[in-house]
């Protein structure tokens, strides 16, 4: 479904360059997920954006189904853009606070004259609505009414709206309550396996990707610095950042023993950063080429990449 190859995202800044998405390659499969882990500012929204076009990439391909959007026209983008669609963190903030929820379901059906008539879209934003489980006695209310947990339903049905085939999530749950967020992912599961959907799943919660994910990618400051089917990451990580990240998820048993990596040094800067390994300044294993050269690419078992001089 989808194939990045060789991705950069840069932007400028007063102070240089920043470098927010640097080299990522990956693919997903018709009907999979990749979650895209990291902590804030590691470069995983800047990648969905760059994926979807929102942000325009600096470098590389993006081939959606076999054709690379970052070569053509924005005409062909806006004909393509409905089978690409986004769900956003903040449903407040993404929702118009101006319009109801039947307005806001019903928008890119509009915008996209994919209806005859008024009666024809108010009829498909009912359906949307029962698919995404709000009842249909919200239609007239505004999102300011309804709590977290419905507003973001209301992001996934106007996402649905436009019948896609690949969403990237961005952080969807993560401003919700957990016992929200908890049907609201088991509601984007049941969507995916009634409709095919791929998704690219974008968090900073490892346990939730877990849940969620086929294969993870994790990145630090713009890198990916280790890919994996979910079961191989968390039986098996292999880079330290990954160690680290995995040793902060609580567990759920007090009498089992876990030991939690502690991460000291300054994070590097991603404006102009230098060469070598990002991770070098945190990293307990980092050796003098660490900070030198930038650490290659290595499989370490069929489908599990890692970027780190240990595994070289
Ligand atoms: Fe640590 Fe070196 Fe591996 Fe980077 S390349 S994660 S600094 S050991």
């Amino acid at each position: 479904m989808l194939e990045v190859k060789n991705l950069k995202k840069y932007f400028t800044s007063k102070k240089g360059m920043l470098h927010a998405v640097d080299d990522l390659s990956f693919s997903i499969e018709q009907g999979k997920t990749l979650g895209i882990v990291g902590e804030s500012g590691c470069g995983k929204s800047t990648t969905g954006r760059a994926v979807l076009r929102l942000h325009e990439p600096t470098s590389g391909e993006v081939l959606f189904q076999g054709k690379d959007i970052t070569k053509i026209s924005s005409n062909e983008m806006k004909s393509l853009r409905p089978e690409m669609q986004m769900i956003f963190q903040d449903p407040f903030a993404s929702l118009n606070p101006r319009k109801s929820v039947g307005e806001i379901i019903g928008e890119p059906l509009r915008l996209h004259k994919l209806c005859k008539n008024n009666k024809e879209r108010q009829h498909k934003v009912l359906e949307l609505m029962e698919t995404v489980g709000l009842t249909d006695r919200l239609y007239n209310s505004y999102p300011h009414e309804l709590d977290g947990g419905r507003r973001q339903r209301i992001g996934i049905a106007r996402a649905l709206a436009m019948n896609p085939k690949f969403i990237v999530c961005d952080e969807p749950v993560s401003a919700l309550d957990v016992s929200i967020q908890a049907q609201i992912l088991n509601l984007l599961k049941e969507l995916q396996a009634q409709r095919g959907l791929t998704y690219m799943f974008i968090t900073h919660d490892l346990s939730v990707v877990n849940y969620f994910s086929d294969h993870i990618m994790v990145m630090y400051l713009g890198k990916m610095v280790e890919y994996a089917s979910a079961e191989d990451l968390f039986s098996n990580p292999t880079h330290p950042y990954t160690k680290a990240l995995l040793s902060a998820i609580p567990v759920p048993d007090i009498h089992q023993k876990t030991e939690r990596i502690l991460l000291k040094g300054e994070i590097t800067s991603p404006i102009n950063p230098k060469p070598g390994c990002r991770f070098a300044p945190r990293c307990n294993y980092a050796t003098e080429t660490c900070f030198k050269e930038e650490p290659p690419v290595v499989e370490v078992s069929s489908n599990h990449q890692v970027a780190c001089n240990l595994n070289v």
